[in-house]
């Protein structure tokens, strides 16, 4: 039994340092219940405070982002929306500016984002930026070491503790991590952009939308400066998704090659959204 387990053991350290940076291998080796355990225990954590956000409970300023992330869930390219919960969360924080979307597809928004952008299709692809990381399963990739090691430790300590003190044993060594500040790596951050335009596609909102946003960032960055600052508002979402000029060329690179027309002010929705917005979220605290 012990050899069994010695080698069970063995077979998952070798295959956990072979997981590091092999996105296909985890595609193949890890079955999606692994990003929705890994999602579920996140947002449960997070509703209870444990780390460290304050969720914003505002019904109806919920179903109207809910509202938004549903028009980009009608894409066909969205290959998980049976399996993955895909729910907005509020996060009540006026000085962060970030979304972030964890494994399982638990969306998360800070009001802080929700003040900064200036109109639906804006905030649109923001969301299906944040619902590619999910699709793609990048925070599973990325921590594809912790979770074999969770499950090797979980497997090996059931033949010594017995499953129930093996599992309590495993989820206190492993998977603490703090989903909201797990950054991104630039080549996760191209993808999610490539295909968060896929989806945006057969939303009505502007595919393009989204360079808005970089170019604020851009100013922001140029007239506050301090990205080390954490107290900037834009220090959190650049710690988490790299950002530079070629982002933004590569955004309008895709726009010439899926040969998108300029685009009609009506597809911004910025009417609506400044209403909506004024009426259930009122103005950013000072
Ligand atoms: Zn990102």
């Amino acid at each position: 039994m012990q050899l069994i387990a010695f080698r069970k053991y063995f077979l998952i350290l070798v295959l956990c340092f072979s997981f590091q940076n092999c996105g296909w291998l985890v595609d193949l080796a890890f079955p999606v219940e692994i990003d929705k355990f890994l999602g579920e225990r996140f947002f449960k954590a997070t509703i209870q405070g444990e780390n460290d956000v304050k969720v914003y409970k505002n019904q109806e300023l919920q179903k109207y982002v809910q509202s938004i992330a549903d028009r980009i869930l009608k894409s066909k390219s969205i290959r998980y929306k049976e399996e993955f919960s895909y729910k907005v969360t509020l996060l009540k924080d006026d000085d962060t500016i970030n979304a972030v979307c964890a494994p399982g597809g638990y969306i998360f928004v800070y009001t802080g984002l929700l003040h900064f952008v200036k109109d639906e299709a804006t905030l649109a692809g923001i969301l299906a930026h944040e619902i590619a990381h999910a699709e793609r399963r990048h925070s599973t990739k990325q921590l594809s070491t912790t979770i074999t090691l969770y499950y090797a430790l979980y497997w090996t300590l059931s033949y010594i503790l017995g499953p129930d003190l093996a599992q309590h044993a495993a989820d206190l060594a492993g998977l603490s991590t703090n989903l909201f500040s797990l950054a991104n790596s630039r080549s996760a951050e191209e993808e999610a952009d490539e295909f968060g335009f896929q989806y945006m596609r057969s939303t009505p909102y502007y595919p393009g939308a989204i360079s808005g946003f970089f170019k604020d960032i851009q100013v922001w960055r140029k007239e506050k400066g301090k990205e080390e600052d954490l107290n900037n508002p834009i220090a959190k979402y650049l710690s988490t998704h790299p950002m530079d000029e070629e982002r933004i060329e590569e955004n309008e690179r895709r726009l010439k090659d899926a040969k998108i027309p300029k685009p009609n002010p009506k597809s911004f929705f910025r009417e609506r959204y400044e209403s909506k917005i004024s009426q259930y979220l009122g103005k950013k605290d000072e």
